[in-house]
């Protein structure tokens, strides 16, 4: 069978984050089970797709669609498709989370729901022998009007994939300027989380289960990067790079070991490394930034979202990175529902007191199949898009698209945009203090962000725009909003 995967983009100018990982995890497996996969990713192909797809006549085609900013193109691309009758198949977290929404439009045939790749073999020797797919597990489809969901299959051992077979994409492509690398990549080191946090898909469809690669491919895959491309630092994906002690010891003596010298960091939960010799192993191992998601400085918010970890513990989780010299970097959601304004004011006063460099605050977003996203739709206070169009034009977390929290949107904008400007400002070694050079550093900072980033994603991030002006003349003309929660760059 052959098989293309697209990477739809964000028009016209998006710079991706990260590097297609699923795909190409999903193309190394079929290849290497004797399919016939490539990888087609939009963002740096500017063939005409429907030339292409007559060109080379693709049994199937597979497109990835991780959040609802890819939909539009994952759409064009179908309607091609469809329109030369080959087979089209979505996947990804967005595309599990509403596959009843997305098979309402007639040009796209199945889902693939969860992790892909047996599913996909599947589908691909069932292709080859000429037989149905609606056996299929963790497929959903539509059936003389019915919506059909197959059983989900149990999880795959990442240990018995084969490695990347990054040959199928240019990896130069997916470089970054970031953290001071030149050419950093992502790569992935493990799929899920031990965490049950009730706002994140993570519950939903990794089952609060991690799972890690072999770390021996894993490093054979990250001298190859390096050796061959010259990659000089890695941003992992994953939603938890190590989920206990041995792990991150048996990653970082590898890396010593064989003296490969690429600088690297990624998400963490606190609690999870609680020795200050393992941040000083992490560092000297490449280690230079991670992640902690602490989302807030309330208790009672703590029990909303269900992470509950001691405040003491996360000061001291920042003390010892701090410590071992890597930067942590502390995510935070503000307009949570229940979240009150002295919620709000214990968060903004945690921020303040354990970041001195990254905070990165998020607006709270309903994510489909979530605990939180049921309860709000089962009590009547959040109703979804419509349609597919609908969430395609959703902004998740850099929006305040929907505020379930009892605070009023313009004081959740000012602690946003507070934030936000602390960023700019301190990220990097314009790390001036106070507020003098305010613009100087806040244009310089743009500047790196778009470079690292692209306009598109600079824009939507919220950085930009007729309201980003408004919030910030809300912010600054507003003396009591900053006395209220204490917003002062100090
Ligand atoms: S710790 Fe992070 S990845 Fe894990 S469940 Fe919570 S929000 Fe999701």
């Amino acid at each position: 069978m052959k098989v293309i995967f697209f990477n739809p983009t964000v028009k016209p100018f998006f710079k991706p984050m990260t590097s297609p990982l699923g795909v190409l995890s999903l193309a190394s497996y079929l290849n290497a089970n004797g399919h016939d996969a490539s990888i087609f990713d939009r963002y740096y192909r500017k063939e005409n797709i429907a030339e292409f797809l007559d060109r080379e006549k693709p049994d199937i085609i597979g497109i990835s669609v991780i959040t609802n900013r890819f939909m539009i193109d994952a759409l064009d691309i179908s309607k091609l498709a469809k329109k030369r009758s080959i087979t089209v198949i979505w996947g990804g977290p967005m595309a599990t989370q509403i596959p009843e929404v997305i098979l309402e439009n007639e040009n796209i045939d199945y889902v693939s729901l969860g992790e892909g790749e047996i599913t996909w073999l599947e589908i691909a020797n069932a292709f080859d022998a000429g037989k149905p797919f609606d056996d299929i597990q963790s497929l959903a489809y539509m059936k003389n009007g019915e919506f059909v969901r197959t059983p989900e299959r149990p999880f795959t051992d990442l240990t018995e994939l084969p490695p990347l077979d990054w040959s199928l994409v240019d990896p130069t492509k997916y470089f970054q300027p970031y953290y001071g690398c030149r050419k950093m990549i992502y790569l992935y080191a493990s799929k899920g989380c031990v965490g049950n946090c009730t706002f994140c898909y993570n519950a939903q469809y990794h089952h609060s289960k991690h799972r890690s690669r072999s770390y021996t491919q894993l490093v054979d895959e990250i001298e190859m990067l390096a050796d061959k491309y010259g990659m000089d630092g890695i941003n992992f994906a994953d939603d938890l790079m190590f989920c206990n002690t041995s792990q991150i010891e048996e990653f970082c003596n590898l890396l010593i070991e064989r003296n490969i010298n690429v600088v690297w960091g990624g998400n963490l939960r606190v609690g999870i490394a609680k020795k200050p010799e393992t941040y000083e192993l992490m560092h000297k191992a490449g280690c230079r930034w991670i992640l902690f998601g602490v989302e807030t400085g309330s208790k009672h918010i703590q029990s909303v979202i269900s992470k509950r970890i001691p405040f003491g513990m996360i000061e001291e989780t920042f003390r010892m990175s701090s410590n071992a010299k890597i930067i942590s970097i502390a995510p935070f959601m503000v307009g949570l529902p229940e979240e009150t304004e002295e919620d709000l004011r214990e968060t903004v006063a945690l921020a303040k007191r354990l970041c001195s460099t990254f905070c990165v605050f998020n607006y709270f977003t309903p994510i489909p199949g979530t605990v939180v996203y049921d309860k709000l739709v089962a009590e009547g206070k959040y109703t979804p898009p419509k349609n597919l169009k609908g969430y395609s034009k959703m902004f998740f977390a850099e929006h305040l698209i929907f505020n379930s929290s009892e605070v009023p949107n313009r004081d959740l904008r000012a602690v946003f945009r507070f934030f936000q400007l602390r960023m700019l400002l301190f990220r990097d070694e314009f790390n001036v203090k106070g507020e003098s050079n305010l613009f100087k550093k806040i244009f310089v900072n743009a500047m790196k962000s778009i470079s690292s980033h692209g306009f598109i994603n600079f824009i939507q991030s919220g950085f930009f725009g007729f309201f980003t002006f408004v919030d910030m003349f809300l912010f600054y003309l507003h003396p009591k909003l900053r006395k209220k929660y204490d917003l002062y760059f100090k």
